[in-house]
């Protein structure tokens, strides 16, 4: 089998029916590399020092870590950017899919000295799926172009929210158990023209499955109809700029402000929105960064 056979055979194997097409609007799309699939690496789980910081794991695309800050901090800044930290010093930093080479994360402390140091971010091969065919546009009906901009303003709102939850302190579980259908990071380029990664990792399952919470969290989005491209869709903050993403739900069982706990049943899986089969799309975020719940989940276990 050559190499380029051997490609096409994986991606055959992951891309199936039941891949969501559904990208909640993000950034503008960075022009991918040509890479070959890997699988999702597992997170260098031994701590870390960087100076005088201390993280969880080494930082890579598409992953948190967690980390403390050096004594006496009293604000921290990553990449030009404030970051919240806990009152004994520990915080979440997000690097997403197309994070550069490294991040400047800086600590000021009360005495008035100055913490900086660089972390540096390694790049992951995503799935990239080259297809000869130009990409199709379907004409955005009166209806979308009706209900979208509400769609989004929801979303903005939802993830707008400040809440308190010591979610992201946990050791996340999977929502749903099942065949992985779609990859984070994946992208199909059409004809040289790249389409939007994928935001999250797709589980399949049957419709009604139960759908728990990874983490403990806050709601700040369940949807009381279906929205065109998300269907039912669920948001569940977990502290410190962290969120999940649920799409193509059936049922939501809980409703905004509800606090949840970790392995509390949410909402089933179904096939609402833009999707060609009953799935499971579980994305994630801190803050603007698009993180991989995978390996931050680890193995299933089924
Ligand atoms: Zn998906």
């Amino acid at each position: 089998m050559t190499s380029a056979f051997r490609i096409a055979a994986l991606g055959a194997m992951i891309i199936m029916p039941g891949s969501c097409n559904a990208n909640v609007p993000n950034k503008p799309v960075a022009k991918p590399a040509i890479t070959a699939p890997k699988p999702a690496p597992k997170p260098v789980a031994a701590p870390l020092s960087i100076g005088a910081f201390k993280l969880n794991r080494a930082p890579i695309q598409g992953s948190i870590s967690l980390g403390t800050v050096p004594p006496g901090t009293k604000r921290l800044v990553v990449s030009g950017q404030d970051v919240s930290f806990a009152p004994d010093g520990r915080f979440v930093v997000g690097f997403g899919r197309d994070h550069d080479a490294t991040s400047v994360i800086t600590a000021f402390l009360d005495d008035g000295r100055v913490v900086t140091e660089r972390l540096a971010v390694p790049k992951r091969a995503w799935k990239i799926e080259n297809l000869k065919t130009v990409r199709r546009f379907g004409q955005p009906d009166a209806e979308f172009q009706a209900r979208r901009p509400g769609e989004l303003a929801q979303i903005n709102a939802a993830r707008r929210t400040e809440v308190t939850s010591d979610g992201w302190r946990q050791r996340l579980i999977w929502p749903a158990k099942g065949r992985i259908s779609g990859l984070f990071g994946s992208q199909r380029i059409y004809a040289g023209e790249p389409g939007a990664p994928h935001s999250g990792v797709d589980v399949a399952g049957p419709i009604g499955a139960p759908v728990v919470s990874p983490a403990d969290g806050v709601v700040t989005l369940a949807a009381t109809t279906p929205f065109t491209l998300e269907g039912y869709l669920l948001i569940i903050d977990h502290g410190m700029g962290l969120d999940s993403t649920f799409l193509h739900l059936s049922k939501i069982h809980v409703k905004v402000g509800d606090m949840v706990r970790q392995g509390q049943l949410v909402a089933a899986i179904g096939n609402t929105g833009r999707t060609s089969g009953p799935h499971l799309h579980w994305g994630m975020k801190w803050n603007q960064e698009r993180i991989d719940p995978q390996p931050l989940a680890g193995p299933m276990g089924l």
